[in-house]
């Protein structure tokens, strides 16, 4: 079988970037005015020369995203259950090389948190967890999936990659959708920032999304962590790991989401700094490439930025979230794994993106109309 990594492996990262920067204003109008764009387009649209586009760029957005998702806006949140990591992240406040007090849900724990969740009218829930196979491995995630199933309809997970006989087990019980970032396709630097622990094995996490397409997983979203190294090449092998899913596993759905590199306690400065004005230019361009795709923004960014992207073609947000485990109501006070930008409540979104003449939707319908 054809995987992914066989196709990485034929690209050269100077090259692509070469390539990016290369591209003309006449290549972005093309880009613009094609019904059939490819990745030689896709790199034309997240190009230099593509910013004074941007107004253009935004227009055809927001027409494609209305056309397929109408004026709808999903609403997540997460539900951290666990900061025990065994592997050395540089950007990350879970890493185990931070000296912080580790802690790990218990069920009862867990029901306390979904309680408050639901009290906010949450349907959606993104697990999160750090990477500690002892503590919270394939038992426990199985065991958090089946406690919580009656009181969501769907369920995410962002937790370490996992073989595929695992994901099977997981999606039986109930696990709708994964979420795994490759962080940064630069294969050296991601050595750089992954120097310990399972998660410094590039090839098996470049591999992850094979893995979960075999599986039969319904969605999976992809992205990388937007400052590890220049976006526009990485966000060109997003597109073309996405390409090549959207062929391979047809039948799953796919999400592509944008972290910006955020603080945390004894944090890293990002290598490379995406102004707003560039994210805004990444969104449209991936709208524009791939009609389907679910975007979706965090409360990573903040207040004012969140506000002007929901017409641009975002179709997921978080809100009133909590990165660290029992931040809702078990253990407030423990550290997060980042720092949230946008601290409004679920509430306050909701009417911000109703004020803007969108629906939030609290439920995933999607999954019931299959
Ligand atoms: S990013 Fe994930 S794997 Fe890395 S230290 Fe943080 S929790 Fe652990």
């Amino acid at each position: 079988m054809n995987f992914f990594q066989n196709i990485f492996q034929q690209y050269s990262w100077a090259e692509v970037q070469q390539s990016i920067l290369s591209k003309t204003a006449d290549d972005v109008r093309r880009a613009l005015n094609t019904s059939r764009r490819n990745l030689e387009d896709f790199k034309a649209l997240i190009s230099p020369a593509a910013m004074p586009f941007l107004e253009e760029m935004a227009q055809i957005s927001q027409q494609l995203t209305q056309k397929r998702f109408g004026k709808t806006i999903q609403m997540y949140v997460p539900l951290y259950l666990s900061n025990e990591c065994q592997n050395i992240c540089t950007y990350c406040g879970f890493s185990f090389d931070n000296k912080i007090k580790r802690k790990t849900l218990t069920d009862k724990e867990i029901l306390a948190e979904v309680e408050v969740l639901k009290a906010m009218n949450y349907d959606h829930v993104l697990l999160v967890t750090g990477e500690a196979n002892q503590t919270v491995g394939v038992p426990y995630l199985k065991n958090v999936i089946k406690l919580i199933r009656p009181f969501f309809s769907h369920i995410s997970m962002e937790v370490q990659p996992l073989d595929e006989t695992d994901y099977s087990e997981l999606i039986a019980e109930g696990l709708n959708t994964v979420l795994v970032y490759q962080e940064t396709y630069h294969q050296e630097d991601y050595k750089l920032h992954h120097p310990k622990g399972k998660k410094s094995n590039f090839e098996y996490r470049i591999q992850t999304p094979d893995r979960l397409g075999k599986g039969g997983i319904y969605k999976m979203g992809l992205g990388v962590l937007i400052g590890l190294e220049d976006w526009r090449t990485d966000s060109f092998f997003t597109a073309l790991h996405l390409d090549y899913l959207e062929k391979q596993y047809w039948q799953t759905k796919y999400s592509i989401s944008f972290p910006r590199l955020r603080p945390f306690s004894g944090g890293l400065e990002p290598k490379v700094v995406m102004s707003d004005a560039e994210l805004v230019q990444l969104i449209c361009a991936y709208r524009i490439f791939k009609e389907e795709v679910e975007l979706s923004i965090s409360t990573r960014e903040n207040e004012i930025f969140r506000n002007n992207i929901i017409k641009l073609g975002i179709t997921a947000m978080s809100a009133g979230s909590k990165t660290n485990p029992g931040g809702y109501v078990v253990e407030p006070a423990s550290l997060e794994q980042f720092e949230i930008s946008d601290e409004r409540s679920p509430e306050v979104i909701a009417k911000m993106i109703e004020q803007q003449g969108y629906e939030p939707v609290w439920k995933d319908w999607i999954i019931f109309s299959e």
